[in-house]
């Protein structure tokens, strides 16, 4: 576990510093619709942060074509820096994956990814923000 000082904010807190589609993806457990964020198909080199807390969470050196829609990593920047919680919503068993600092839905991780880690971290544009590498 991260030592990091956990982001407990509220719900009016979170209102006012997200968009409503942040909002609804990132609080709500929402999902953007399939090739419409900003980053599905980004090519551009940086670190995607949380846009709930900041954290660093994924290098786009991670970064693959999926072709799934969504900004899709092998693997999170630190391994601590995300949270897997199992997800039974609708009788389907996935894998959800949260900010460990701030607890903001990302998306869901399927093990179907190429290597070195054969996962796919399938993660909605919305629950991230790219600083770009100078
Ligand atoms: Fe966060």
């Amino acid at each position: 576990m991260s030592n990091k000082q956990k982001i407990i904010k509220t719900e009016v807190e979170w209102r006012e510093q997200l968009t409503p589609m942040q909002y609804h993806v990132a609080r709500e457990k929402g999902t953007e619709r399939a090739f419409t964020g900003e980053y599905w198909d980004s090519k551009e080199p940086g670190i995607y942060r949380c846009i709930g807390c900041g954290e660093p969470l994924f290098n786009s050196t991670s970064k693959f074509d999926s072709g799934c829609g969504w900004p899709s990593f092998t693997a999170p920047l630190e391994a601590e820096a995300v949270t897997e919680i199992d997800d039974n919503t609708n009788n389907i068993h996935r894998t959800e994956v949260t900010c460990s600092r701030c607890g903001s839905h990302l998306g869901h991780v399927f093990p179907d990814g190429p290597a070195p880690t054969g996962l796919r971290y399938c993660i909605n544009s919305a629950s991230v923000d790219l600083t770009k590498t100078k």
